[in-house]
């Protein structure tokens, strides 16, 4: 309750609602203004050759250093992006980046988160087209990574829009296979070039139990598709090894790196290419 000054009028209200809300609203203030003055950081992750440990690919992934707050959770601000149409400016963004990196990596390819938001933009395909030719980049090294989560909303406007980014020549990933609802017959209809194994199935496979069948039974059937398998979340050695044994093609996870600046990457790679001589 707080009392009007001078006039004694009381107005009542639930603190604790404004509080969210007003968090909320700064959050939202925020995360504008750092998109707009460019403050979205992009970090890349290894993802390594199953058979030989070699980095073939990085994944890029956004970070935000809130002014005054450290840094926010990617699954925190994309969600606010996507809830407020920041969305797309926010995606295209990551993508120049990811881009303009990449192309000082030229035995790397590129993954690229995709929210289903950004396709509501008629436009999106040409945006993505421009930014590979304005940065001369090409589009078959880049993968663009998908939740299922998009197929199930609304299967007609998925695959036209799959179907417009790959006349472009880049390549679709569908990320987190394994955590919602994973269904046979999206993988089979949408052609994906890539299946991602979902970390909560990678954090299982070294307790026993029936994780590794079901892991062998998510490899066979992306084989019986044709599509390679990345695992992701690999923590630990034995993780890596059975994986491997699994039958995935490339891993990923804080055993083989953990996110980071595109310069160390750069000198990732070096040490590789000297390894390599
Ligand atoms: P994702 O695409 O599935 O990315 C993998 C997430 O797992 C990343 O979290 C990564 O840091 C984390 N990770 C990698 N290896 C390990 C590991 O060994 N153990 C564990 N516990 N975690 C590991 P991050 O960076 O917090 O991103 C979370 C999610 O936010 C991403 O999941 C993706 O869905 C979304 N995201 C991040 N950047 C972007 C972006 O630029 N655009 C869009 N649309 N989404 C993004
Ligand atoms: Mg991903
Ligand atoms: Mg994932
Ligand atoms: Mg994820």
């Amino acid at each position: 309750r707080s009392k009007e000054a001078g006039r004694g009028r009381w107005t009542v209200y639930a603190p604790c609602m404004d509080a969210e809300r007003e968090e909320r609203n700064q959050l939202e203030i925020d995360l504008r203004r750092a998109i707009e003055n460019s403050e979205i950081g992009v970090v890349y992750q290894p993802v390594v050759d199953a058979r030989d440990g070699r980095m073939v690919s990085v994944e890029a992934l956004a970070r935000w250093n809130r002014t005054g707050h450290g840094p926010v959770s990617p699954e925190i601000f994309i969600g606010v992006a996507e809830q407020t149409g920041m969305i797309d400016q926010l995606g295209l963004s990551v993508l120049r980046t990811a881009c303009r990196a990449v192309r000082q990596w030229p035995d790397l390819r590129l993954a690229v988160n995709i929210s289903p938001g950004q396709f509501r933009d008629p436009a999106f395909a040409g945006h993505v087209a421009q930014t590979f030719s304005d940065l001369d980049v090409n589009p078959n090294r880049i993968t663009l990574e998908m939740t299922e989560s998009y197929f199930i909303r609304n299967p007609a406007r998925a695959l036209a829009a799959i179907n417009s980014l790959k006349a472009i020549g880049v390549k679709i990933a569908l990320d987190d296979f394994g955590s919602g609802f994973s269904s046979v017959g999206y993988l089979r209809q949408f052609g994906f070039d890539r299946m991602k194994i979902d970390q909560s199935l990678v954090a299982t496979v070294a307790e026993g139990g029936s994780a590794v069948d079901l892991l062998q039974a998510t490899v066979a059937l992306a084989r019986a598709l044709d599509i390679p398998v990345t695992a992701e979340g690999v923590e630990t050695e034995d993780q890596a090894k059975i994986l491997r044994l699994s039958g995935c093609d490339e891993l990923q996870g804080y055993f083989f790196g953990r996110p980071m600046p595109g310069d160390a990457i750069g000198r990732m790679l070096m040490e590789q290419r000297e390894v390599g001589r």
